[in-house]
């Protein structure tokens, strides 16, 4: 195979992976020969860059039951050796295609060997090529300490992708990959290395869920997010709706509704920028976040007896509570008032919030904002 044949083989099979930021199917993909598999992606610091998702290898001894790259299916395999692909996204990268590069790969040879070859294509990368920008690596099952502490010198963020919030949803995910030794160990084992040493401080983790695939419930999956922004202060969780994949176990399965992954982005923005905690969220009598309303609209019909609040007077945390307003608008609502009173509803449409949706839990000086009102 030669390198583009490779290139496009590889990177069709990373392209499934969400943990790195990449903005998925946008119309700003690069449609040309080389970068076809370069996507946006947001990096950490909110800018947005293009990026080149490749495996190492589509080669892999696991079987996870969704997957197009597991050991029994079949489909032509590869593997870049570390200085081709070293060689390969230099190439791109000096022709300006991407300023950035996430890196996976099939487990093949084990999680340590396969890390190995990983870690040789980042050192080339950076050493050889001479690389500073942004490397997200992906941490391979059962990734042992020194390899993870070599991955986060090299790379600005790492990831394991747990799929499952438990080993009792994974084993219905895969029968060869183990949750907590496997999965979260490398997890854990980054985070104690990145808070011991002052050098990796600012390099930062995330991790993806695929939802709908294991009979997992959405209070299953928000209750290990939660965790896992707590404990061990991931930067981000992304959540996968399942989607099946022709000659996999799981191909007669229903595709998971987009709703249901939306929900859960919602839910992880009430945990990251809103202040709620786990325990705040309501479920549906299955465990499910309901549907018919966002969560934070559906925390506050079940609290009346903290609306309505004063536009005027409350604070930022009491702000963020009011459906319709979001961190950026409450700044802004925060910043006006020093110099002016809100005195119609209507106002906060110039703070870039929705003001239909945020006037049945506001005062406006002790008065009812007056207008139609559109909960949902
Ligand atoms: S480890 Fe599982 S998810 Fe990853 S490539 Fe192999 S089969 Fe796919």
């Amino acid at each position: 195979m030669d390198i583009p044949q490779k290139l496009d083989l590889l990177g069709s099979g990373a392209q499934a992976d969400l943990a790195c930021g990449s903005c998925g199917e946008g119309q700003k993909r690069v449609r040309d020969d080389i970068g076809r598999w370069i996507y946006p992606a947001v990096r950490p610091d909110g800018k947005l860059i293009r990026m080149l998702k490749v495996l190492q290898t589509n080669a892999c001894e696991n079987d996870c039951f969704y997957c197009a790259t597991r050991r029994a299916r079949e489909q032509p395999r590869t593997t870049f050796q570390p200085d081709e692909l070293a060689r390969t996204f230099d190439q791109i990268h000096r022709a300006n295609l991407a300023e950035a590069i996430f890196l996976s790969s099939g487990v093949a040879g084990g999680g340590t060997r396969t890390m190995e070859r990983m870690i040789a294509t980042a050192d080339l990368i950076r050493h050889k090529y001479a690389f500073r920008g942004y490397l997200h690596l992906k941490l391979m099952p059962g990734a042992e300490t020194a390899a993870i502490e070599r991955a986060l010198q090299l790379a600005d963020r790492v990831s394991v992708n747990l799929e499952a919030p438990s080993s009792e949803h994974l084993a219905k995910l895969s029968s060869t990959k183990r949750y907590t030794e496997e999965l979260l160990a490398p997890l854990c084992i980054a985070r104690k290395l990145i808070a011991n040493d002052p050098k990796l401080r600012n390099k930062t983790m995330t991790t993806q869920f695929v939802v709908g695939a294991a009979d997992e419930t959405d209070r299953e999956i928000a209750a290990r997010t939660a965790q896992l922004y707590r404990d061990l202060r991931l930067a981000r969780i992304y959540y996968s709706a399942f989607q099946p994949i022709e000659n996999t176990p799981l191909d007669g399965r229903a595709p998971t509704p987009l709703i249901r992954e939306n929900r859960l982005y919602q839910t992880d923005f009430l945990f990251r920028q809103y202040g709620f905690t786990f325990d705040e969220l309501i479920f549906d009598g299955r465990g499910n976040l309901p549907t018919e309303a966002d969560p934070k609209t559906i925390w506050a019909i079940h609290h009346p007896e903290f609306f309505p609040i004063e536009l005027n007077r409350a604070s930022r945390e009491e702000l963020l509570r009011v459906p319709g307003l979001g961190p950026i608008s409450v700044r802004r609502i925060v910043q006006m008032r020093r110099t002016t009173k809100f005195r119609a509803i209507e106002q906060l449409a110039r703070v870039g919030a929705d003001e239909k949706r945020a006037a049945p839990f506001v005062l406006l000086d002790g008065r009812v904002p007056t207008r139609q009102l559109v909960l949902f």
